[in-house]
């Protein structure tokens, strides 16, 4: 069982800065990761995701700030407590003529307590590739069998750094649904993320990231709230000018162009739908893949910042 405090928490961070010359990578940040949930960064390139990971995986020590992990204040994390961490290395990194099974053995040499390789290979699915080439799997294989070395200690606190980054959707959801059974055994799961669906099917709670700082945090659906009882419209157009802009912007809360793409905030959607289409009949704009609806973590970043998580 985890040796947590006794509100259940297996990691928290208080100020904790990193800088390197001029950029303030992590800018005094502080959040906690409680026993069985899945905490979430989420930000844009450059906003100090990984930095923060490497800080606290050992593989950076940070410039200031307190870590407390599992119960323990440290100057930073140590091998005692990396017993207790796994990892995810990005996919591609094995050995291509190892076989799994080989991988993960050679894993469960480096801990003293490892768990049994066809346990691990139960829990990634890749029972049936226990003897295939590393170079023989998908992506999304390799990316399960790295899972399955960052789960071959039996981690209490688990580190994933854009763990589906250029996996296809059915692989996502494969490691989507390995990391919620991660939750359901009660470990406590870091993740950093680019994908706005990523973070809204697994956070508990999220921290959106930018320049460094947490802008704002919450679950998804609190995050989400923040925006109120808006309805988001988007559409796709020729070339509008900022005239056109300033026009649709009569009959909504906020309208935004991103090259052909238009954004539309409204909280009244009949009145607003009904002045988006005269406006498009008048000025003769062909309306393409119209969508209607409820706020993401993208427009929460979008809201707070002006801009897009991925540019
Ligand atoms: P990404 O999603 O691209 O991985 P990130 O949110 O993980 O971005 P970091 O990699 O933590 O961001 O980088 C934060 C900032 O610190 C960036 O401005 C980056 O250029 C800078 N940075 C990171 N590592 C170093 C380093 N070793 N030396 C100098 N600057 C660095």
């Amino acid at each position: 069982m985890p040796t947590t405090t006794q509100t259940g928490t297996l990691l928290s961070v208080h100020e904790l800065t990193k800088h390197y010359g001029d950029v303030h990578a992590v800018d005094g940040i502080s959040f906690s990761v409680p026993s069985a949930s899945v905490f979430t960064l989420l930000g844009p390139n450059g906003a100090g995701k990984t930095t923060t990971m490497e800080i606290l995986e050992g593989i950076r020590d940070p410039d200031s700030g307190e870590i407390t992990v599992f119960g323990t204040r440290v100057k930073r994390v140590d091998r005692t407590i990396k017993e207790r961490m796994g990892v995810l290395l990005q996919e591609g990194n094995f050995e291509p003529y190892l076989k799994v099974k080989e991988v993960l053995r050679l894993f469960a040499s480096f801990f003293s307590h490892p768990l049994p390789v066809e346990e691990i290979l139960e829990r990634i699915a890749l029972t049936e590739k226990a003897n295939a080439h590393v170079k023989t799997l998908s992506g999304g294989q390799k990316q399960r069998l790295a899972l399955g070395a960052a789960l071959i200690n039996d981690p209490d606190l688990i580190f994933l750094d854009e763990p589906t980054t250029g996996l296809d959707p059915q692989a996502r959801r494969n490691i989507w649904s390995i990391v919620t059974d991660l939750k359901a055994q009660g470990k406590g799961i870091i993740l950093t993320t680019h994908y706005m669906e990523e973070a809204e099917s697994l956070a508990d709670h999220v921290c959106i990231m930018d320049h460094g700082k947490i802008i704002a945090e919450g679950s998804p659906q609190e995050l989400c709230a923040q925006l109120g009882q808006e309805t988001i419209i988007e559409f796709t157009a020729g070339e509008l000018t900022e005239k056109d802009i300033s026009l649709l912007k009569r009959g909504c809360k906020k309208a935004r162009m991103d090259g052909e793409q238009v954004t539309v905030e409204t909280e009244d959607l009949i009145a607003t739908m009904e002045h988006l289409l005269a406006w498009a009949k008048d000025r003769n704009v062909k309306l393409k893949n119209m969508v209607v609806r409820q706020p993401n973590l993208e427009d929460v970043f979008l809201s707070l910042t002006g801009r897009r998580i991925r540019d």
